[in-house]
């Protein structure tokens, strides 16, 4: 437990303006903003801790994000919300490492890094033409605007790749696949064309980090700006009763409110409230393994760019920060993209070393299994038209009982800032809701 304000033991007998369930992103961001206009709101967390899927374990002096998952710094909510220097950022080299056809071949950003752009101009990791177009796509997207990338015709990303840019198969395969697809957990590429884009522009305006002290640092920085006992963990909502403004726990205490926000996932989400629409969910494997050395000296993403074998891409963490290890140790992180649920945690270790001993030899069977994440809803599926709307309202307004108010990814985008933004939208709703309602 790491917001000592919280608590899981007491009732609660004070009548707060606002009820939100769920403490990950949305739900922190929402009762931060509603706190900071003078409105009093309680969070109510199903899980042992505040996070929802950013949050990082310590195991065995290993850091342990719940998933591979990554800060980008041009996020725009996020500089509203966050203080940057106290969390240290620790940042990824840009580019990747391709493995393909048995070594791993680098694509850097020329305008990153000049000097590495010109040997990877001679290598055969793409035609000459994709390279410059990677260019020049990133020069286009960072003179749009945020609003105008989500006014585009949202298709299907692969399409977006070879009919609009004009990439070749090559690229799409050795890198665009195992990249988008590694950040939209999708490697058919059928996501949101919208998505690439906004990702695209916030990697070229920014930098790719991690928190020194893991991904969990974000959302615990948001938990210690709540106010003390405003945060009840171990508390699962078991419905929601909309005409007399309160929730139902599973213990069966009823909390009254003035207003209820649904921070939870998409499903679980639809599930208190059937009106609101459920996304399919994408599906993340992260596994964790320790190394007495690393299998490579830098901070960079490494990707798969044959598509042999099960894992998507790797990162040694421990190289971009080295809280994530104890001294002398190396964390090695893993991801595999789609369902595993049938694969057991044996086989599916079994399958992945066998992958990385192709890539790295026999240093691999030093590698020691520190614990897999299976993560059944990772992100909203947001194949197109999911985005058609790109900001779904925070307001529920059918029938007369407008009390209830949703945020989340599945609101906005499935992205750390869509989560923050979404929250914001929903304390500031309710702010102006309540306030009409009091003159
Ligand atoms: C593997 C992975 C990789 C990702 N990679 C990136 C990335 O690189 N960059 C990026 O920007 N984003 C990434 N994302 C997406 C990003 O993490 C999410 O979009 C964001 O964290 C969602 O926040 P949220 O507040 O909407 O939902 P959640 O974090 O899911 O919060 C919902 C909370 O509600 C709680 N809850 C659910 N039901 C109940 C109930 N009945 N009662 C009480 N509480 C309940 C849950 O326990 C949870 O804490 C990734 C996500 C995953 C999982």
């Amino acid at each position: 437990m790491q917001n000592s304000a919280s608590s899981k033991e007491h009732p609660t007998d004070k009548l707060y303006d606002v009820v939100i369930i769920g403490a990950g992103l949305a739900g922190l961001n929402c009762a931060l903003t509603l706190q900071e206009r003078g409105f009093s709101a309680l969070l109510l967390e199903a899980q042992d801790d505040i996070g929802g899927r950013v949050r990082t374990d310590n195991v065995d002096g290993f850091l342990l994000d719940r998933g591979f998952q990554v800060f980008l710094t041009a996020y725009p909510e996020a500089a509203r919300r966050l203080d940057y220097r106290k969390l240290d950022l620790q940042a990824f080299l840009s580019g990747a490492l391709i493995h393909t056809n048995g070594r791993f071949i680098r694509l850097t950003d020329p305008f990153r890094e000049p000097l590495a752009f010109v040997p990877m101009l001679a290598s055969d990791i793409a035609p000459l033409t994709d390279k410059v177009k990677v260019a020049f796509l990133r020069q286009r997207l960072m003179s749009t605007t945020l609003p105008q990338v989500f006014k585009e015709k949202d298709r299907p990303i692969e399409e977006k790749l070879t009919a609009d840019c004009g990439f070749s198969q090559t690229i799409v395969e050795r890198f665009f696949r195992p990249f988008f697809g590694g950040i939209t957990l999708d490697k058919t590429l059928s996501g949101s064309s919208r998505m690439f884009e906004f990702v695209y522009k916030m990697m070229a305006e920014g930098s790719v980090v991690v928190p020194r002290k893991g991904m969990g640092a974000i959302t615990r920085q948001m938990a210690e700006g709540i106010a003390p006992g405003d945060i009840r963990l171990e508390t699962r909502v078991k419905a929601i009763d909309r005409k007399n403004c309160q929730v139902e726990l599973e213990s069966g205490e009823i909390i009254k409110t003035r207003a209820i926000v649904v921070a939870t996932e998409g499903p679980e989400a639809h599930r208190l409230v059937p009106e609101i629409e459920k996304p399919a969910s994408r599906h993340a494997t992260c596994l964790y393994f320790s190394a007495p050395k690393a299998p490579l000296d830098e901070a960079i993403l490494v990707l798969n760019g044959d598509g042999d074998g099960p894992v998507n891409n790797l990162a040694v963490m421990s190289n971009v920060s080295s809280e994530y290890a104890p001294a002398g140790q190396s964390l090695i992180s893993l991801t595999v993209l789609g369902e595993t649920g049938p694969i057991d945690d044996q086989r599916l270790s079994e399958s992945v070393l066998k992958q990385m001993h192709n890539w790295f030899g026999d240093q691999v069977n030093d590698w020691k299994l520190l614990k897999i994440y299976r993560i059944h809803h990772a992100q909203p599926d947001q194949t197109p038209p999911w985005l058609a709307e790109p900001s779904r309202s925070v307001r529920l307004n059918s029938g007369k009982d407008n009390n209830i108010y949703v945020c989340g990814d599945h609101r906005e985008n499935a992205s750390i800032n869509g989560a923050l933004a979404s929250g914001r939208k929903a304390a500031l709703a309710i702010c102006e809701d309540l306030k009409v309602a009091m003159a």
